[in-house]
């Protein structure tokens, strides 16, 4: 971290605050110039808050160097991540996995024989919302516990691992079975839900914020990976822009961004951020090409007939074919 000191900082004023700032446990170099002063702040810069050293008086500016994000940081573990789901889909590091399923379990009927389908078209890992983020309290909240008692059966009766969103902590100890815990967008900065999580051994895919830069949501991340919980999956399904032909505005670049700055998968879900069926192949597609370590998915048997994001949602057929496509897309690719 830099810190750029104002014209005319007296000595004095200099040395107080290199006293101040070697209290943090920081190594502190002073280049003095004619018309600037610059301290160079080496060590652990993560606990220094910028903005108060921002505001003071004497300083003019202050940059970071180095990210605040450390265990998810790619330098420091240059290896990608590998994430192992019940040592059954591996997903990171040139393991590709397809996760598909209704937007939320409605019944029995309907998860097992979406599950069942798009088994057969070759998704590895089965989603389904049992606890529903909804913007409206008048919409289909999910069927709650009933719902993960559902996806129990579709795993059963599949043997597919099961991807479900948990919105609250109260609710975790139902979450034993889940395969993989999904925090969705809304959550994404619900930092004791992280903690929580955290603490879990699960694989958690952590889905990025509506209005969220990605260092933002490396940092959620890092709240995971920070109490211990190595098993991170990002989650890319679209942000608010100020277009509004489609429900966000995916960011596909993030994918190749995040694999810079990290050792983590990272995941599309082009449902959500189309919010249209028939723009989700090609953008799975897109997705594919751009080196996502997977996709995620909704199909929903009946999608006219879904409690929740039927627009978006394919048909079992449609999606074998969007999976087909991807498969070509990634052939292509290697
Ligand atoms: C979902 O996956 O069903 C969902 C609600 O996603 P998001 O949090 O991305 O809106
Ligand atoms: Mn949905």
């Amino acid at each position: 971290m830099i810190a750029i000191l104002k014209h005319g900082t007296t000595p004095d004023q200099a040395q107080h605050l290199i006293q101040w700032l070697k209290k943090m446990d920081l190594d502190v170099h002073l280049s003095e110039g004619k018309e600037v002063t610059i301290l160079g702040l080496i060590g652990d810069t993560s606990r220094v808050d910028m903005e108060l050293l921002n505001s003071l008086e004497i300083v003019e500016s202050v940059k970071r160097v180095s990210e605040p994000f450390k265990q998810v940081n790619r330098k420091f573990h240059p290896k990608d991540s590998v994430i192992e789901i019940n040592d059954q889909v591996k997903i990171g590091g040139g393991h590709f996995a397809m996760i598909a399923g209704p937007c939320s379990v409605e019944t029995e009927d309907q998860i097992i024989e979406v599950a069942q389908a798009v088994k057969a078209a070759g998704a590895q890992v089965l989603r389904g919302g049992a606890f529903k983020p909804r913007t409206s309290p008048y919409a289909f909240q999910g069927l709650g516990a009933e719902g993960l008692r559902l996806l129990m059966a579709a795993k059963q009766a599949t043997g597919l691992p099961i991807c479900t969103e948990l919105m609250n902590l109260v609710h975790l100890d139902l979450f034993a079975d889940v395969d993989i815990i999904q925090i969705g967008a809304r959550n994404m900065q619900n930092f004791d839900l992280l903690k929580e999580v955290g603490k879990t051994r699960k694989p958690i895919l952590l889905k990025r914020g509506i209005a969220s830069t990605l260092q933002e949501l490396l940092m959620s991340a890092e709240y995971i990976m920070s109490e211990g919980n190595e098993n991170v999956i990002l989650c890319e399904r679209g942000i608010r822009t100020y277009e509004t032909y489609t429900r966000n505005t995916l960011d596909l670049s993030c994918v190749p961004v995040l694999h810079g700055l990290t050792h983590l998968p990272v995941v599309v879900d082009p449902s959500h951020a189309t919010g249209k069926a028939y723009l989700v192949p090609p953008m799975a597609a897109a997705a594919a090409a751009s080196g996502a370590d997977g996709i995620m998915v909704e199909v929903h048997n009946n999608p006219s007939c879904a409690l929740c994001d039927g627009a978006q949602s394919l048909t079992p057929e449609q999606f074998a074919d969007l999976n087909r496509r991807v498969e070509i897309i990634r052939e292509a690719m290697r």
